[in-house]
């Protein structure tokens, strides 16, 4: 919803201060799915509103339920289609948030990237993803907030930002900064820009392989940024703010579990106490890379061990509904 329209349309109406609050509580809540419905309000101004303003800022088109996870296509105003999905195996309830449409980083192992890039998502669009899980949840909400979904939020940096203050405030969505992870594949400028925003926010680097010429290979930001500049700049991110980082690392059969990447994952992890590995199933996405086979993920695992890594294997939910970690993709 645009707010400053919102409290515009008060203010030509001569409606008391309070009624903005009033209603963009409702708003966050989920509590209602329209002015039309806004029961605490008159009549007249529910229609003058509904008339006036956009409720949502995206119109679902199709849901999918699996087990313990729920994708949602959503439509925007000009026609683009997003992913959103709310994950519920927890104790918080957690949302999946997309930051573009489609991506230009064109990941290799990523239905996304695959997409291309056709634009950024604005503040309202990235907010009002998490409004619609609310509005199915009523009366209860959302709890926390990853930014991994379609796109890489720090190509879309004012929108997101904006987007997480509304997230994070009392008067927004009231979900706490510790609540909140973002993902780059390694934008690292921008890394450097959020070490200066000094928040708790939880922050994650798709990794994927610590060889510069492999990680080209998979994830052709690497040429850009590489692997060295990415390391300086999470090392002063960890300097600076004294949080963990959590790498990213999908095993790929041929591509990055070999011994020898092995053995160069365990060194870039070892060389910052607060570097943190997830190792994370690739997810299979048309014609893209295939997942380590038992064996060779098993014998990887056990090299990590060994070596007494800050890591865990993270469980992928929604491979169903094509709703994991790289599987978005407007298909419909
Ligand atoms: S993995 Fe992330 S950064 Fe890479 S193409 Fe997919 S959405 Fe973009």
């Amino acid at each position: 919803m645009d707010f400053a329209k919102l409290k515009q349309l008060l203010q030509d109406k001569k409606e008391p201060s309070f009624r903005f609050k009033q209603i963009s509580k409702s708003y966050y809540s989920g509590r209602f799915d329209s002015f039309e419905n806004m029961t605490d309000i008159s009549k007249d101004l529910r229609k003058f509103l509904s008339a006036n303003l956009n409720y949502l800022s995206l119109k679902p088109i199709k849901t999918s339920v699996g087990e313990q996870t729920e994708k949602v296509l959503l439509e925007t105003h000009d026609g683009q289609k997003i992913e959103s999905v709310l994950m519920n195996y927890d104790e918080w309830i957690t949302v999946c948030v997309s930051s573009q449409v489609g991506c230009p980083l064109a990941c290799k192992f990523c239905a996304t990237g695959k997409m291309g890039f056709k634009r950024n998502l604005t503040t309202d669009e990235i907010v009002d993803q998490i409004i619609f899980w609310n509005q199915k949840l009523f009366p209860k909400y959302v709890g926390r907030i990853v930014l991994m979904g379609m796109g890489e939020p720090f190509l879309n940096w004012d929108n997101v930002i904006s987007a997480i203050n509304i997230i994070n405030s009392k008067e927004g969505l009231d979900i706490g900064v510790r609540k909140i992870s973002i993902s780059t594949a390694g934008v690292v400028d921008r890394i450097d820009d959020f070490a200066n925003l000094n928040t708790q926010i939880n922050l994650a680097v798709s990794l994927h392989s610590a060889d510069q010429k492999k990680r080209e290979s998979i994830m052709p930001i690497a040429r850009q940024y590489s692997l060295e500049d990415l390391k300086k700049s999470c090392d002063l991110y960890a300097k600076k703010t004294k949080r963990q980082i959590f790498f990213e690392y999908a095993l790929m059969s041929g591509v990055n579990d070999s011994l020898e990447d092995l053995s160069k994952i365990i060194k870039f992890i070892q060389s910052n106490h607060l570097f943190y590995l997830n190792i994370i199933p690739l997810n299979k996405v048309d014609g893209g890379m295939t997942p380590s086979n038992t064996n060779t993920f098993n014998q990887f695992i056990y090299g990590l061990e060994k070596a007494r890594i800050n890591f865990s294997i993270r469980k992928s939910f929604g491979q169903s509904l094509d709703a994991a970690c790289g599987q978005l993709v407007a298909k419909n």
